[in-house]
């Protein structure tokens, strides 16, 4: 079918009504695709729309039907200890979203604070939140493959990605993802018309979701975590149980690539991070902490970056 919206031909569509809950090899596949091909994911909101009104607040959450992704997708092709290569085309979203406060939740949880929602309008270019605008950003918050064994929340994030709201996961952008399993298993939710770095009270602009994607597959090769590429930059995307071990986790990731790439020894790697390796979080809020490393992609060839 051609998508009007989006000017392209799309050969398969995969539905909202695909969502799964966790990341786990037992899911069957809710479509087979080929590298190459065009795909349009629809994805729930992280409260699977649970919330329409600002007098729906948290309290009337099924919370089994929160976080959830849309999947999995069986990549062609696509085996243990390849890249996943992920490009974003476009991210569609609607005119409203939604944004919540949760009571001990966010990086201010101790604080006492009421259950809340407030629905908010978006337009193609920005969010109104009272009387401000906030420019929109349409990003996909939950995006990741499935583990070789066991099973893992779509709320949670690890080396597989997951929850790992990153901001920066828009349209124009490659995910590199390590793939675990035959097909990779790979799925995607959780879209914010807007969010910023941190996330602090838990939810940003939740909103249902289109988006156009595309797979290349990367052979024999792996990333150690994550990686996003954006037009300049690479960045590791790490996470752990404070912001210090995920720090610590994306600095390392990055400097040894960096060792990788140039033939230098630690010492060198490490003193080249201060000065060309920029740290940032994520988010402060879900079961782990995320902070990316970033570097321009004119310092470093794609090829260091996997193992
Ligand atoms: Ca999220």
């Amino acid at each position: 079918m051609l998508d009007k919206n989006m000017g392209r031909t799309v050969v398969k569509t995969v539905s909202r009504d695909r969502v799964i809950y966790s990341f786990n090899p037992q899911h069957d596949p809710a479509e087979h695709v080929t590298p190459g091909e065009l795909i349009l994911v629809e994805t729930e909101d992280a409260f699977s729309g649970q919330i329409r009104s600002e007098k729906d607040s948290v309290n009337v959450l099924d919370w089994s039907r929160v976080d959830g992704a849309t999947g999995p997708i069986f990549v062609e092709d696509a085996r243990p200890g390849d890249t996943l290569v992920v490009e974003i085309l476009e991210i569609k979203v609607p005119k409203k979203g939604v944004i919540v406060t949760v009571p001990k939740c966010g990086i201010l949880a101790e604080k006492r604070f009421r259950p809340s929602s407030r629905i908010v309008k978006i337009s193609s270019n920005h969010v109104s939140f009272e009387s401000l605008r906030v420019r929109a950003n349409p990003m996909i918050g939950t995006i990741g493959v499935t583990p070789e064994s066991g099973e893992i929340p779509c709320g949670s994030l690890g080396k597989h990605g997951g929850n790992m709201d990153v901001k920066e996961v828009t349209a124009g952008t490659k995910l590199y993802l390590p793939v675990s399993v035959e097909g990779a298993l790979f799925a995607l939710g959780d879209v914010h018309a807007v969010q910023a770095d941190g996330e602090l009270c838990v939810s940003a602009v939740e909103v249902p979701g289109e988006i156009l994607l595309r797979f290349e597959l990367i052979k024999r090769k792996k990333p150690q975590w994550p990686i996003l590429e954006t037009r300049d930059s690479y960045a590791f995307l790490a996470c752990g149980e404070t912001l210090d071990e995920a720090a610590r986790l994306a600095a390392e990731a990055a400097v040894e690539a960096f060792m990788r790439e140039h033939h230098w020894s630690f010492e060198t790697a490490y003193m080249y991070g201060s000065v060309a390796i920029d740290l940032k979080i994520n988010q402060v809020v879900d079961p782990k902490k995320g902070v990316r490393a970033v570097f321009s992609k004119d310092l470093i060839d794609l090829d260091s970056l996997l193992v």
